[in-house]
């Protein structure tokens, strides 16, 4: 094992009614290190038979099983020793995720850290969940009561792998739903570390099922699945679409986090220094794989000339290197497919704009899905690259006249995630937040993201909200309960 990296291939099973099996099937499929190519491990494939049998365990976990029963207490203390674990184990965790996902060591530590802090948050927001008294005009008690969905297919994408099935998992458990997650195909490995934890931290068995798969055969029939009383999915608008149809025979609830193509808007007077860095952080985190990237920058015209220059002489800075090095700061795209699309979407916008930086692999490396961070500028907003989802580190830059015209643009997208405005005029500021139709807006900054603060779309970026006490309503049903106190007939006959 040099340098403590992890060298042979892993065999994994997946986790159904608190016990490790391979699918059915007994088929498995290789999960890689985008940075190497390299297959590091193999995990069960998925299909309908095993959905099945998850499915069964988490209907038999709601209806029969103890966590059925469990208090509100109870259940706050799982999601904190669960978070304890994760704690205690960062540095493990860390590593495979940056291993199977590319990106940079030190990102991971914060995604490992943000994971645990959300199953902290929702810990305690258990004993939080309280209903109503509804002032009827009768002698009667109404109240309103606050109940688990009951079982809940949860589906999430590869850019944020622990940190997505945080954000699923712990808001669903301190409601007392029972969850099978299905993660990514290319980065299901540490969401399977941690299960191995659920028996000890007293999580009993069927609560959590973790099956791992393809969409179009383990996902899809998740949706389909009768017993399933509600999907949760993060990905993307297309599949989305999917999910809402294939949702409908069986009405279920859904939630959807989809993509978006997020405005990040620098009006003429803001601090010029931190606005290049507030550009460069907004599209490039994370290899540019955010939904919320703000991969549309919209510049004021007066300052737009010298802020392409300063923009793209600070890209050619950014250090694109090996994930496992600390000092990196892009590492490689997930996998081969996501490299292919970004690549095309670096070619197209030579044909549909000006190049001011990168545009192509990082040739240094013989070896894995390495892009350069891209800048194209004199984009218009009906081009295809300021339309479409790129998912990996390219930005369109957009000039525009005065704040009506920047709202315009900004909205003129099927999006409607988030966005971020940068101005030392809090009046303008104000006007652009009100007036931006999406989710999330950042003034003086872009991406920062909290557990306690709710998170979602409008537009084609989807329903409903994640996180935040939003967050457990999503997994709660309300009942309605009317109790008369007048000791006598009706009296209508
Ligand atoms: P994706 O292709 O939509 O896949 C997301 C998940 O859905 C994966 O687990 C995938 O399975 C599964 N899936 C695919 N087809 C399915 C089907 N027919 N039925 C049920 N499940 C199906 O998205 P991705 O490429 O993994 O992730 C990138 C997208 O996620 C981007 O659009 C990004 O904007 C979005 N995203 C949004 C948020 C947010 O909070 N709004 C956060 C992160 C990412 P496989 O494992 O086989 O792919
Ligand atoms: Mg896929």
């Amino acid at each position: 094992m040099p340098g403590g990296v992890q060298t042979e291939v892993r065999n994994y099973q997946m986790l159904i009614n608190g016990e490790w099996v391979a699918s059915k099937s007994n088929k498995m499929f290789p999960v890689y290190d985008p940075s190497t190519e390299e297959v590091i491990a193999q995990v069960p494939d998925a299909s309908a038979a095993d959905v099945s049998r998850a499915v069964a365990a988490a209907k038999a976990a709601f209806e029969d099983g103890p966590w059925g029963q469990s208090t509100h207490q109870e259940r706050g203390r799982v999601l904190f020793r669960l978070a304890d674990k994760i704690r205690q184990n960062l540095p493990m965790l860390a590593e495979l995720e940056c291993r199977n996902s590319g990106k940079p060591i030190v990102e991971a530590e914060y995604d490992i850290t943000d994971a645990a802090t959300c199953f902290e948050y929702y810990g305690g927001l258990a004993t939080k969940i309280t209903g109503q008294v509804n002032p009827v005009p009768d002698n009667a008690l109404s109240l309103s009561l606050k109940e688990p969905v009951g079982v809940c297919g949860q589906i999430i994408p590869w850019n944020y792998p622990l940190v997505m099935a945080a954000w699923k998992l712990a808001p669903a458990l301190a409601a007392g739903c029972t969850c099978i997650l299905k993660p990514a195909e290319q980065t299901p490995l540490t969401m399977l570390e941690v299960a191995k934890w659920f028996d000890e931290i007293g999580l009993p068995k069927g609560v959590v099922n973790v099956i791992t798969g393809f969409g179009e055969t383990c996902g899809a029939p998740l949706v389909a699945h009768p017993d399933v009383n509600k999907i949760a999915f993060t990905g993307s608008a297309a599949v989305g679409k999917i999910i809402v149809k294939a949702a409908a025979d069986t009405v279920k609830r859904v939630t959807l986090e989809l993509g978006g193509k997020s405005p990040n808007i620098f009006f003429a007077d803001a601090d010029f220094e931190a606005a290049i860095d507030g550009a460069l952080f907004g599209v490039f985190i994370n290899q540019g794989e955010v939904c919320s990237a703000g991969s549309r920058v919209l510049v004021q015209k007066s300052i737009y000339k010298k802020f392409v220059e300063a923009m793209a002489a600070k890209a050619k800075t950014i250090k694109v290197g090996a994930p496992l090095d600390r000092d990196t700061k892009m590492g490689a795209l997930v996998s081969k497919d996501q490299y292919d699309r970004v690549r095309s979407y670096q070619e197209l916008g030579k044909k549909e704009a000006k190049l001011a930086s990168g545009g192509g692999r990082v040739e240094k490396f013989a070896k894995g899905y390495y892009v350069e961070p891209t800048i194209f500028y004199d984009v218009d907003n009906s081009a295809r690259i300021a339309r479409e989802e790129i998912f990996g580190p390219v930005a369109t830059v957009i000039p525009f006249e005065d704040e009506k015209d920047a709202l315009k643009i900004a909205n003129d997208s099927p999006y409607g995630l988030a966005a971020a405005v940068w101005t030392r005029d809090i009046f303008k500021a104000m006007r652009t937040v009100k007036a931006l139709r999406c989710g999330i807006v950042w003034v003086n900054h872009m991406q920062p993201t909290y557990v306690e603060a709710p998170w979602g779309g409008y537009k084609q970026s989807g329903f409903g909200r994640e996180l935040g006490p939003h967050g457990i309503e999503e997994y709660l049903e309300t009942k309605q309960v009317h109790i008369n106190l007048n000791e006598a007939p009706i009296g209508w006959y």
